[in-house]
């Protein structure tokens, strides 16, 4: 349990990360975050603490109630929990939420918020408004360990799966700040989740599961798995689970479509190929022509964004009988980057190649590039000051040690 307090490892290598298990954190205090935990293990957790079965059956359904529909944060405003019981379930459980470190809002409307574990690892979620929806960015991952070459949290060097508290938590967290509980099916501002923040969902599969659960419980936060989508960069042997287990809408971060290129951009494919990959999309489990697949494509300048690749991708998505979309998104800089964005024009005419070709392919705007908070480019200020800032911090340890 403790171990989840160890500093984080650097995970060497390129295409083969080390995902880093992670068990449901004891606090500094010891008390139990319940957040993150599903019925059953919450009344779990009452009964390890020495409440009666009877009443931890009781109590896990009303405090689940309180936490995800209601969202409450303080067993005292639990109405219907006997007031004497407050001060017994204080001393052991907490509600958590992600500490806000810093919160941005873009020109465009977009948010992004910094948040800090207990562990202080940074992580950020994003969100987007937009005229019919709102649309949440969730992390999966601290930094994310496939190394996309025009991804910018692809370079952070310290990684760790995020929790399932620390997943669903980012959900609720958005809730808090848009003032939307208790949960209600109409006229919410947060209706769509994205997991498209830092990380790569499905080298933490377990943990999104049990969020994405959560989120999706008709008592609970219910929404809808209709509303929700995972974005892999193409985890060819989680995908099945992720239909089955899951049930979301699928996005795959395909980007290239010959070896050559896409070897280069997103080195998991060198593990598993783009026919292995789509071949996995054909048998994803509820993909018809109502549930498409995303099909993510990020324009890089002369690499991968000729009408030969277009024609190409056309190829494919018919060769497997895909029921596809594709998002065409024009790459979004950072500094030290090695691409450049397509032209206006090359993304122009790939889009109608694609789109001639019977196939939806609109062009992303990107949202929040002036915080930051666009896609691949998440990767948070500690990082960023990160290595300066750290050799000196080092210095000063050193010499404060004489
Ligand atoms: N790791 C998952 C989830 C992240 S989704 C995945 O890769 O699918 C973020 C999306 O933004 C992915 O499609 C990713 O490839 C794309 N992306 C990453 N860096 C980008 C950049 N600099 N400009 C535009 N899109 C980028
Ligand atoms: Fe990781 Fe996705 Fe970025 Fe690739 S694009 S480095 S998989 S977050």
């Amino acid at each position: 349990m403790l171990d989840s307090f160890a500093p984080p490892m650097p995970i060497p290598g390129l295409i083969d990360p080390v995902p880093v298990p992670r068990a449901v954190a004891l606090r500094a205090d010891g008390r139990v975050d319940l957040i993150g935990l599903g019925k059953d293990q919450l009344r779990t957790a009452l009964l390890d603490a020495g409440m009666e079965p009877k009443q931890a059956k009781l109590r896990a359904k009303q405090i689940w109630h309180w936490l995800y529909n209601r969202g409450a944060t303080e067993f005292a405003s639990m109405t219907d929990i006997a007031r004497a019981q407050h001060p017994w379930l204080e001393q052991r459980f907490v509600v958590g939420r992600p500490e806000v470190i810093e919160a941005q809002v873009s020109s465009d409307g977009t948010r992004k918020w910094l948040l800090r574990s207990p562990d202080a690892q940074d992580y950020e979620m994003v969100f987007i408004p937009d005229a019919d929806r709102g649309t949440l960015c969730v992390s999966s991952q601290v930094g994310c360990t496939l190394n996309c070459r025009f991804c910018h949290t692809g370079t952070m060097r310290l990684v760790r799966n995020l929790t399932a508290g620390e997943i669903v938590g980012q959900v609720m967290l958005a809730r808090d700040s848009l003032g939307e509980w208790p949960s209600q099916p109409e006229g919410r501002m947060l209706t769509n989740i994205v997991m498209m923040g830092m990380g790569e969902p499905l080298y933490n599969f377990d943990n999104v599961r049990d969020a994405l659960r959560l989120v999706m419980d008709g008592d609970g936060l219910a929404l809808s798995k209709r509303r929700i989508t995972l974005s892999t960069s193409g985890v060819v042997p989680m995908m099945a689970r992720a239909g089955e287990e899951i049930g979301v809408n699928l996005a795959v971060s395909l980007h290239a479509v010959t070896k050559e290129v896409r070897d280069e951009i997103v080195p998991l494919n060198r593990k598993y190929g783009i026919d292995e990959l789509l071949q996995a999309c054909a048998d994803y489990p509820g993909a018809n022509n109502a549930r498409r697949i995303t099909f993510e494509y990020v324009m890089l300048r002369g690499l991968n964004d000729s009408d030969a690749d277009a024609h190409e991708l056309v190829r494919l998505l018919r060769h497997y009988r895909l029921p596809a979309k594709v998002n065409l998104i024009p790459f979004n800089p950072w500094p030290g980057a090695p691409y450049e964005c397509s032209t206006p024009e090359r993304v122009r005419a790939f889009s109608t190649i694609v789109f001639e070709a019977g196939i939806s392919a609109p062009v992303r705007t990107p949202r929040g590039r002036d915080i930051d908070a666009a896609c691949g480019q998440l990767k948070t200020a500690a990082e960023k000051k990160s290595r300066a800032e750290l050799d000196r911090q080092a210095e000063q340890k050193m010499a404060a040690l004489g």
